[in-house]
């Protein structure tokens, strides 16, 4: 079935339930019908709710469906992007271990990664995202996944998928995007080898800005490649924090069970359902909203890219852009909604933004209603010069976040402002 169809109907049954809408779990807790049910629901002899931290019918909802949405085997629900992306990387790295990553990133990501995983003993060693065969460099023994994301934020580049795919296959290392920006109707990992995709659900998914969110979702048949292979032995020694348990002996995706049953139990960085039954609303239309996202996108950068104060543009499916060829190859019905434009100077920046009208400034992206974010003076204000430049920051750039308004009412506003 397509994505779309999925996004609407899969992981709830409402010819049993007799709901069109799909039912609010507000609940903490869940009632057990005997002693006897509630042990064999803690020792997984019985699947069921126990409590929200664990588990719950809404978020299950979400689950399931977000997974068949993106071709995967499984998914776990997290109260955020951050979380998804902590619990992905702290499911699989002790003390000692390190990760091997593309350094074009989301600034929130990049601070996990060089200060807060730091301070839990794994290590974080960067490649370049043009050069992904310089990966190889950075890989060892202790080597646990290999972490990149697919459009990245806010750079807008777009990577060498299968550069990157072959490398982790040939030293049998797991793959995990951020698929946040593509969301999965953009981008594919799983038909590209990838094993693990994570996303910020805070963003597209939602897509009218209205809940926080993160989803983890493992490809099919993870299991095999975590069985016996000695890089990842805690999923196939018994856990003692949960019976001796050995996760690929059982019959369920291992990599998403063992989030849930060990940092999710202790850690808790839950959704609230309210915040799952939100996102399930946001997922039923999320391939209609690429689809409008992207086309309006590449229109307003054609126009930019025609427009004399603008010096730069930058889209990858504009053509002539640096990614494009990656665009065209890895990128299903567009290129999402994130664009940027330089107009050469600070003071030129802000006079742009200040005369906007339509769009609003704010520092999110993957909302119905446009954004304008000038890096330079808010999220990057503390970098040096030096440090905006390298990453690719210049003072006069713009970041847009283009919304589900009328496209050509987005453009007349940004010619004014630009005038
Ligand atoms: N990944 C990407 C690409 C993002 O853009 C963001 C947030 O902007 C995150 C992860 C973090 O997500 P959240 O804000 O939901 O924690």
């Amino acid at each position: 079935m397509d994505a779309k169809t999925l996004a609407i109907h899969a992981g709830y049954d409402k010819d049993s339930q007799l709901t069109m809408a799909v039912p609010l779990y507000q609940t903490t807790a869940f009632e057990f019908k005997s002693t006897e049910h509630g042990a064999d629901l803690f020792a997984l002899r019985d699947l069921g709710n126990i409590y929200t931290r664990l588990s719950n019918p809404t978020t299950d909802i979400l689950e399931k469906r977000f997974a068949e949405v993106e071709g995967g085997h499984a998914a776990i629900a997290t109260a955020s992007g951050m979380s998804a992306i902590f619990y992905a990387i702290a499911n699989v790295c002790e003390p000692g271990d390190n990760v091997v990553v593309a350094d074009k990133l989301y600034g929130g990501t990049y601070n996990q990664f060089t200060h807060t995983l730091k301070r839990f003993g794994i290590e974080v060693r960067f490649f370049d995202t043009f050069n992904v065969e310089s990966a190889e460099e950075s890989i060892d023994d202790k080597t646990k996944a290999i972490f990149f994301e697919s459009i990245t934020n806010p750079s807008i580049d777009i990577i060498d998928v299968e550069g990157i795919v072959n490398i982790a296959k040939k030293y049998e290392i797991l793959t995990m995007v951020d698929n946040t920006v593509a969301t999965p109707y953009l981008f594919r990992p799983f038909d590209w080898g990838i094993d693990i995709s994570i996303h910020s659900t805070s963003k597209y998914t939602t897509g009218q800005g209205l809940a926080m969110g993160g989803i983890i979702v493992e490809r099919n048949g993870l299991n095999e490649f975590l069985k016996s292979n000695p890089r990842y032995e805690h999923f196939n020694k018994p856990d003692m924090s949960y019976h001796g348990l050995v996760y690929t002996d059982l019959d369920f995706p291992a990599f998403c069970l063992r989030t849930r049953l060990g940092l999710m139990r202790d850690l808790g960085a839950v959704p609230a359902p309210f915040n799952s039954w939100l996102l399930i609303q946001g997922l039923e239309t999320l391939g209609l909203r690429m689809k409008a996202h992207s086309e309006s996108t590449l229109k307003i950068a054609k126009f930019l890219s025609q427009n004399e104060n603008v010096s730069e543009t930058k889209y990858p499916l504009l053509e002539g852009d640096k990614n494009y060829d990656n665009a065209v190859k890895y990128l299903k019905g567009g290129a999402s909604g994130l664009i940027s434009f330089d107009v050469g100077s600070f003071d030129k920046a802000k006079s742009v933004i200040d005369k906007l009208e339509i769009f609003s400034l704010v520092t999110n992206i993957g909302d119905t209603k446009s954004i304008v974010t000038h890096s330079a003076s808010t999220t990057h204000q503390q970098l040096s010069e030096e440090d905006l430049l390298a990453c690719g920051v210049t003072p006069g750039l713009i970041r847009l976040s283009v919304g589900l308004e009328e496209v050509d009412d987005l453009i007349n506003d940004l010619e004014q402002a630009l005038a």
